[in-house]
């Protein structure tokens, strides 16, 4: 189990001052001109060798990603944006992160901005995250007053000015481009890509969108080292990590928890366990809704970091983990998903606007059993004619949970559908 000596975000739960004074005492804030006094390609060295994966999702290289930004300005001012859009179901992990312990984030936005040369930084939230807003600007303003930020931020020399912009509820809005649309006052609708937000991105200029947790864990690295960061977790799934647990566990929590820990010890460690003891769970979902199941035998195998569950053909996602127990009607609860996916699809590209409606009525009749068995593949077919096929990944979001729960659960959506046939009601669906 991680260490208390060895957490990052150490006012998770808000039991301590999250205020300014509570943050220094806890050692934020501790030699931040020194960190930006090494300069820029110095910190995106040290990023690149702590191994940080972004974690937002995709798990892209953090510091990989910080060195595409131009190293000299063509004129262009450079922009960081920080993506705390949060909307995935499950994932509530950045949320904690930013009424509780807001000055890890300012403070790494401050030092990824200063790496990327750029003297701007938006942080985009979720329009439900309202009391969230109000702890991070509380928190923003109290750095400024501090000096912390602001003209010669921190004494640095370095001007740099934090903005928190406010969304509507739209979950396209997490998607990098959409995202950056919205902050332009436009329609949250994704970008065809390239060019990438690092050559044309916010307002045309070199922009790069980080996660909250990524940039939040920034200072810490910096101010402990890389190996320090790189020591937990397996060889390239490195560093400490916020797993959001949600579900048939007795406790759901958020905590931060070493990469590659096993499922097992997450939640006999941290949830009190499984409702019913392990032999009562069904499935889960390991990284955020849009993510394949996996069934019980792989899960409780299952180690939690990005290469095992790609292996597995999951993913670690946002490590929003949502754990399923036998009452859980599986056809339906992937059902739910496909609702919510073709709800928020933005319908710019044809095959997510039609395959997620066509997809989710299918999913309609095999949640009743009102269905033939043929369609099972069919319906599968459909999910890969959209994954790959779309501007932006809601289209393999929406496809995969229903490829997982194919691969998975094929016997349990035939057996529904002939005991319907037959009028057996105890195979029908829970209303
Ligand atoms: Fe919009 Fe879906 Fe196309 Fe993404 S994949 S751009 S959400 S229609």
């Amino acid at each position: 189990m991680l260490k208390d000596e060895d957490r990052i975000f150490t006012n998770i739960y808000g039991m301590h001052d999250r205020s300014l004074a509570g943050a220094k005492s806890r050692g934020h804030w501790d030699g931040t001109a020194g960190i930006l006094d090494k300069g820029a390609p110095w910190i995106v060295d040290q990023m690149k060798a702590s191994g940080l994966r972004g974690r937002g999702g995709a798990g892209f290289p953090t510091g990989l990603k910080w060195s595409f930004m131009p190293k000299e300005s063509d004129g262009r001012p450079s922009y960081l944006v920080v993506n705390a859009d949060e909307s995935e179901p499950g994932t509530c992990k950045d949320r904690e992160i930013m009424r509780h312990d807001p000055h890890t984030l300012i403070e790494g936005c401050l030092i990824a901005s200063f790496a990327m040369q750029a003297h701007a930084c938006y942080i985009y939230i979720r329009g439900e995250y309202i009391r969230e807003r109000e702890a991070l600007q509380l928190a923003i303003d109290e750095a400024y007053e501090d000096g912390l930020i602001g003209k010669n931020a921190c004494g640095s020399g370095w001007d740099f000015d934090l903005y928190v912009a406010h969304g509507a509820g739209a979950y396209i809005c997490g998607e990098e481009t959409a995202l950056l649309e919205s902050l332009e006052g436009r329609k949250g609708m994704p970008r065809m890509k390239p060019p990438f937000p690092a050559g044309a991105g916010l307002y045309g200029c070199p922009t790069t969108v980080n996660n909250v947790e990524s940039i939040a864990v920034v200072p810490t690295i910096l101010r402990r080292g890389p190996e320090w960061f790189s020591s937990f977790g397996r060889p390239n799934n490195a560093g400490t990590k916020l797993f959001a647990i949600s579900g048939h566990v007795n406790h759901p929590c958020v905590v931060e928890e070493a990469m590659s820990i096993s499922f097992q010890e997450l939640i006999d460690k941290h949830c009190g366990g499984i409702r019913g003891g392990w032999g009562n769970l069904k499935a889960i979902i390991p990284g955020g809704s849009s993510v394949p199941c996996l069934p019980a035998p792989i899960a409780k195998e299952a180690i939690m970091d990005f290469d095992w569950l790609r292996e597995q053909r999951s993913g670690l996602g946002t490590a929003a983990v949502i754990v399923m127990d036998e009452s859980t009607d599986i056809i339906k609860a992937i059902w739910r998903l496909s609702k919510f996916y073709k709800h928020e699809s933005c319908g710019q590209c044809t095959p997510c606007r039609e395959g997620t409606g066509w997809m989710m009525r299918v999913m309609d009749r095999l949640v009743t059993g009102e269905a033939e068995v043929e369609e099972i593949d069919m319906l599968f077919d459909v999910t890969k004619q959209v994954e790959g096929h779309t501007i932006c990944a809601l289209g393999d979001a929406a496809a995969w949970p229903i490829q997982g729960l194919i691969r998975h659960y094929r016997n349990e959506i035939e057996d529904r559908i002939k005991h319907k046939r037959t009028g057996r009601v105890s195979a029908v669906a829970a209303e």
